[in-house]
């Protein structure tokens, strides 16, 4: 049975700050999602500052920042921009930090290029492959329309980038504010996501990668459509058993949390129940819509249901990947999972 992680700290509002350790300082910022917010750290660095994830581009994320500028840097500059990953609710802001501060965005390799491309209407940005994938996956005219009137253009609310980036490696290491941090990078969530591990401090500011309640979101995406992002994100899992049973967890959505270890087990299992579950379904061929009310029991919006399609496609991947399940296009154009 999996213990319940522990959270030290009360939730935060939106635009408030929380010294969580000596020097790291919790931001909580809104999300017009059902998923409504993302922390966001900002770490003392010496003469000046390193923000940790930038929030997603709304003027009242905007005005937040601007607040928090002038109430908490105490007049030393934001020095460095670590961007954990791609995706807009972290990325999107980072070019206004870089131009605002003048000061370095430091992102995985992967990631990097994710993002500039999105801007431009990249593969996971094109919404017209994306509807084109999510309908040959079962997704009803009514759920593309729905989603194509409900989807951000991406392209519009990742500010512009600026030409040249600072390269983080798995493994490396580095010093924040005199102490050693470790880049330990995941995928299956994004393709080469970066959580930061301060064995000195006992802190892992985790991203994505971990949370503490709700499961990361592990889609395929339509730029892939014979991937194995479950399998990527599981192997990634491993590499936090390194890290200390009783480090402090900074995660970018809920709690700061500790049990990070009963949490990896947690998670593991909740995989290995819905790819039981995806297995189960699949005794008939069936879409990956069809699959989703087999995994997921809560009502989906139309924004959800992209996501709930991505993740039903990742788990029957997994079990096409182990040879359990067989992936077919029908003559309706439809693709379906049937057991093998
Ligand atoms: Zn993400």
């Amino acid at each position: 049975m999996t213990r319940k992680p522990d959270y030290p700290f009360e939730r935060l509002d939106y635009g408030e700050t929380l010294e969580v350790a000596p020097g790291i300082h919790w931001i909580r910022m809104e999300l017009p999602f059902a998923l409504n917010h993302i922390n966001l750290w900002l770490l003392t660095d010496g003469d000046g500052w390193t923000v940790i994830d930038t929030g997603y581009n709304t003027p009242e994320t905007l005005a937040y920042w601007e607040a928090i500028f002038d109430r908490l840097l105490d007049g030393r500059p934001i020095r460095r921009i670590i961007v954990s990953h791609f995706h807009p609710d972290h990325a999107s802001l980072a070019g206004w930090f870089a131009e605002r501060w003048e000061a370095p965005i430091w992102m995985t390799y992967s990631e990097w290029m994710q993002a500039q491309l999105n801007r431009f209407g990249g593969p996971t940005a094109d919404i017209d492959a994306r509807m084109a994938f999510y309908a040959e996956n079962g997704m009803e005219k009514e759920g593309t329309d729905g989603y194509r009137q409900t989807r951000p253009d991406f392209s519009k609310i990742i500010l512009p980038l600026p030409v040249s980036f600072r390269r983080m490696m798995d493994g490396e290491i580095f010093p924040i504010d005199g102490h050693s941090w470790q880049v330990i990078t995941g995928a299956g969530h994004s393709p080469e996501h970066a959580a930061l591990w301060c064995s000195e401090r006992n802190i892992l500011i985790s991203g994505d990668q971990v949370l503490p309640r709700i499961s990361t979101n592990v889609s395929l995406q339509c730029n892939e459509p014979d991937g194995d992002p479950l399998r990527l994100y599981l192997e990634s899992l491993k590499k936090f058993r390194d890290v200390a049973p009783d480090a402090l967890v900074l995660p970018s959505h809920d709690r700061p949390f500790y049990g990070l270890h009963d949490r990896l087990d947690g998670l593991a299992e909740h995989h290995e129940e819905r790819l039981e579950a995806t297995h189960d379904a699949c005794s008939a061929p069936l879409t990956a819509r069809e699959l989703i009310p087999h995994l997921f029991r809560r009502e989906l919006d139309q924004h959800q249901l992209g996501f709930a399609i991505g993740e039903a496609l990742a788990h029957a991947n997994y079990l096409v990947t182990d040879g359990l399940l067989a992936k077919q296009r029908d003559p309706d154009g439809m693709i379906r999972y049937r057991q093998v």
